[in-house]
């Protein structure tokens, strides 16, 4: 067996999160972590063990909020001493967002579709094989890149080129990570959510209220973060 099949079989017998939630972080391989400064990625983040090689990365794809949404991801991993990368990638998602009348949030239709392409190019030339995304049971109701036969399809085509796609939150809501977040130490004050991109929550767009929703249904008292309204 060559070098690159016996790391993949290395792989495959790590998991980020153990069978009982005990909130504490294990060991794993060297691993890209996708990162958006929200709920789920900083959860991710503080979820991997000090030991780990994690490479946090970033992409600027046009949305609206990528200057404060990568703003949260240097002060989150900057807690944990860990450079993330930022990715511009807004030329193609301007253009791609220009061939619509109307302005979205986000730009570009089957996002996860294509960050996950970035982020196998990266991991390539990182000489990564693990590749972590922060998708929660919500996203599957919401997102066709997030539901089960993409996530399938997708797992199968990143195998055949030796990269393991990792979304160990597919099983969770979003009140469910927040638990998580809440056990790790995730210092929220430094995430960000909004779809907006001012620099407060705005505390209305989809984000800002699954965001608050999640927290109050994981019965966290305290304000995670300022909201204008
Ligand atoms: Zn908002």
């Amino acid at each position: 067996m060559n070098s690159t099949a016996t790391q993949v079989r290395m792989i495959r017998q790590a998991d980020l999160i153990p069978p009982e939630d005990t909130g504490a972080a294990i060991a794993r391989p060297a691993c890209v972590l996708l990162m958006s400064g929200g709920v789920e990625s900083s959860t991710l983040l503080y979820g991997l063990a000090d030991t780990d090689q994690i490479h946090p990365i970033f992409l600027d794809y046009g949305q609206r909020a990528a200057v404060q949404e990568w703003r949260a991801v240097k002060r989150i991993a900057a807690t944990r001493n860990i450079t993330p990368r930022r990715f511009d990638l807004s030329a193609f998602g301007n253009a791609v967002g220009a061939l619509r009348t109307e302005r979205y949030h986000v730009p570009l239709p089957h996002r996860n579709f294509v960050a996950i392409a970035a982020v196998a190019s990266i991991a390539s030339n990182l000489k990564v094989h693990e590749i972590i995304i922060g998708l929660t049971a919500d996203d599957a109701t919401a997102d066709p890149c997030s539901r089960l036969p993409f996530q399938r399809a997708i797992r199968d085509a990143l195998a055949s080129l030796s990269l393991r796609l990792d979304t160990p939150y597919d099983g969770l809501t979003k009140a469910e990570v927040v638990k998580r977040g809440c056990r790790l130490g995730v210092p929220w004050e430094t995430s960000y959510s909004c779809l907006l991109g001012r620099a407060e929550h705005c505390g209305y767009c989809p984000q800002c209220q699954k965001r608050r929703a999640a927290f109050t249904a994981a019965g966290v008292s305290q304000q995670d973060v300022r909201y204008n309204r």
